[in-house]
């Protein structure tokens, strides 16, 4: 429950955050005539914003990824608590859920095949699947 919160809020935080800073240059934009202050401020100010927003993203991540890993270590996905399946690929494991199909690294960041190059032909098998899953390996090349 609390993953799935922090997930959510951490995949729209980014863009809010960008969408804040333009708020912000409209702002200071409309009171370059009627009071120089309001920009000045905010322009000196947008500085450490910056960092603040970023610190404060880093830290939800890691919240994020604790809550996820703290789940994944008994075996369980964070967002819906089903056994997770244990997939190699290449040299790295990760963890499917075979319930809400998610898919998490080892440091409990959700996985997506189509962003990791280095993960692009490299072979995937099921080293040992979740109890109740009834899923078949989806290949028999033993890349273990
Ligand atoms: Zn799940």
């Amino acid at each position: 429950m609390i993953y799935r919160f922090l997930r959510g809020f951490n995949e729209i935080y980014p863009v809010a955050v960008l969408f804040a800073f333009i708020a912000a240059f409209f702002v200071a934009f409309a009171f370059t005539v009627i009071y120089p202050l309001v920009p000045i401020v905010l322009i000196i100010s947008s500085v450490f914003l910056v960092v603040i927003a970023r610190v404060v993203f880093l830290v939800l991540r890691h919240f994020e990824r604790g809550i996820a890993l703290a789940s994944l270590r008994n075996g369980k996905c964070p967002a819906c608590a089903t056994a997770c399946d244990v997939l190699r690929v290449g040299e790295s494991r990760v963890q499917e859920c075979p319930s809400c199909r998610r898919i998490f690294d080892e440091v409990g960041a959700p996985y997506v095949p189509q962003e990791r190059v280095e993960d692009a032909n490299k072979s995937v098998s099921l080293e040992h699947a979740s109890p109740e899953g009834a899923r078949v390996a989806a290949d028999g090349s033993g890349g273990v």
